[in-house]
């Protein structure tokens, strides 16, 4: 059975309940959808007067937290009962759907054992108002100021945070862009957050920065431009790093940088390898010796700064220390930009080829460097309604993931829980199975969580004991063993065409 698009289900004010229309209660929208027809979401739909969720609920093998490939649950064929059953197979959420409102109990807790031991996973595709995502984007280049806003499709959808150690860093979504702007901010932010965490590829346009393209596990393109190389460190550490190799090589290095740029003479490293002084004036502010900070502006040229001629950034040689044929190795953090110069007569830099034994230095430096990344981690808050999904005393579910009792995953991934209050939790989306998050058009997102602990300690903390079903049930529900796409070595995936009867 394939499913059409059904705008008119979108809406309850659409009212008209018509006989052949059920309601679908798994979100505040409350969509009637037509017989054949999916909800605004896309996620449930009308089959033949049945509620069902679309998607194939995914189950994982659990070699997925022993670093191992994850599997889909059915390549080929019709189910034959057989994975079902078997320890090795984790119930994820993915697939499973909601339960709003949330005073019923989650989709699924399915009991098994593992280890001799009775265990319990209950799962539920968590609706999140108050959610976003974290993007740490490995690039020296500067992409805007702290606190500028980050833009899609025009809407502003997030900010620039503090960069880190060779990443700028961005967080995106979260209550007030979902929820408190116009209804587009709401949508295009929904959107952003969605397609990141599904490892789609969205471009971001930064206010008095860059434009970026951030796909998870995926280099950034920053203006147009692939970014190839995360910086081995600083200037200053990059001085230190290398000043062994470049003795008796060079005279001098400047090692270009927006936030630290250094220079080898001045440097402790090229202290204690008896460098002698060169005569070379830095601008820029002077923090420590052979550590320069603002040498230049930000910008997206040399070592992150707005520099295209290294030379910008030096002032006149000092003829005190200065000598013609002083030998200069100017180079950027990446090893992308680099330039040799020989001071001649005047004392003047004049650029000459990269003489053979520097090749090799440069190179080192490029071969340091990691592979620039964006990273995606979603971030999202199980609530207390969501929570009440789980128990009947919500806050003893946090008291139990507190004390490590229950273990949190998002679609079998494991998550950070942040310390204080609540359950926030973090995940890379890149180890979430493909196609997980979905939305609903509250808009909020929808993404896979799931708490698994003891039986026993289910039981304590005031769990849904009447509805715990063990893991081989699971057989009997046929719309739940759907078969997720044959992909070999990929994660499993959800597919929209996998409603079959
Ligand atoms: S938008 Fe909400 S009510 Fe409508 S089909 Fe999706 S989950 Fe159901």
């Amino acid at each position: 059975m394939t499913f059409m698009s059904n705008d008119a289900s979108q809406a309850p004010a659409d009212g008209a309940a018509g006989s052949d229309k059920i309601r679908c209660d798994a979100c505040p929208v409350m969509c009637y959808i037509r017989p054949g027809a999916t909800g605004a979401c896309d996620r449930y739909a009308n089959r033949d007067g049945e509620l069902i969720r679309v998607d194939p609920h995914v189950l994982l093998e659990r070699t997925l937290s022993h670093g191992g490939k994850i599997v889909p649950f059915q390549r080929v064929g019709d189910w034959d009962g057989k994975i079902v059953g078997q320890d090795k197979v984790f119930v994820t959420a993915i697939g499973a759907g909601t339960t709003y409102p949330d005073y019923k109990p989650a989709p699924f807790i399915v009991s098994s054992e593992i280890d001799g031991v009775d265990m319990v996973t209950v799962v539920t595709e968590g609706i999140f108002s108050y959610c976003g995502v974290k993007v740490k984007i490995d690039t020296d280049r500067y992409l805007g100021p702290e606190a500028a806003t980050v833009r899609a499709q025009g809407e502003a959808v997030g900010l620039v945070i503090t960069s880190e150690y060779g990443s700028q860093m961005l967080s995106l979504g979260g209550v007030h862009h979902l929820t408190g702007g116009t209804k587009k901010e709401g949508r295009v932010t929904c959107d952003v957050l969605m397609d990141l965490s599904n490892g789609k590829a969205v471009e971001l346009a930064i206010d008095g920065g860059a434009t970026v393209v951030v796909q998870a596990g995926k280099p950034p393109i920053v203006n147009g431009e692939p970014e190839e190389r995360m910086r081995v460190g600083c200037g200053s550490a990059t001085i230190g790093m290398f000043a062994k190799q470049w003795l008796g090589k060079v005279d001098e290095v400047v090692v270009v940088d927006d936030h630290i740029t250094g220079v080898l003479s001045e440097h402790q490293a090229g202290k204690l390898l008896d460098i002698p002084e060169t005569g070379i004036k830095m601008k820029g502010r002077r923090s420590t010796p052979g550590r320069y900070f603002q040498v230049a502006e930000p910008g997206t040229g040399w070592g992150g700064t707005n520099i295209t001629d290294p030379l910008a950034i030096l002032g006149p040689f000092d003829p005190r220390n200065a000598r013609p044929g002083l030998r200069l190795l100017m180079v950027s953090t990446t090893g992308e930009h680099y330039a040799y110069f020989e001071l001649d007569e005047a004392l003047h830099p004049v650029e000459k080829p990269l003489p053979e034994a520097l090749v090799l230095s440069v190179e080192r430096i490029r071969e340091n460097c990691e592979p620039a990344l964006c990273t995606v981690l979603f971030m999202g808050g199980a609530g207390g309604s969501l929570r009440s999904g789980v128990t009947d005393n919500p806050v003893r579910l946090t008291r139990s993931v507190k004390d490590a009792l229950t273990r949190v995953t998002s679609g079998g991934a494991p998550v950070y829980v942040w310390p204080g209050g609540g359950i926030t939790f973090m995940v890379d989306v890149t180890e979430v199975p493909q196609g997980a998050f979905g939305y609903v058009p509250t808009p909020a997102l929808v993404a896979p969580i799931e708490f698994t602990m003891r039986l026993s300690d289910y039981a304590a903390l005031g769990g849904h004991m009447e509805n715990v079903r063990p893991v081989t049930s699971l057989k009997d529900k046929a719309e739940l063993l759907r078969r997720a796409p044959a992909v070999e070595a990929e994660p499993a995936a959800k597919t929209k065409t996998a409603a079959q009867p």
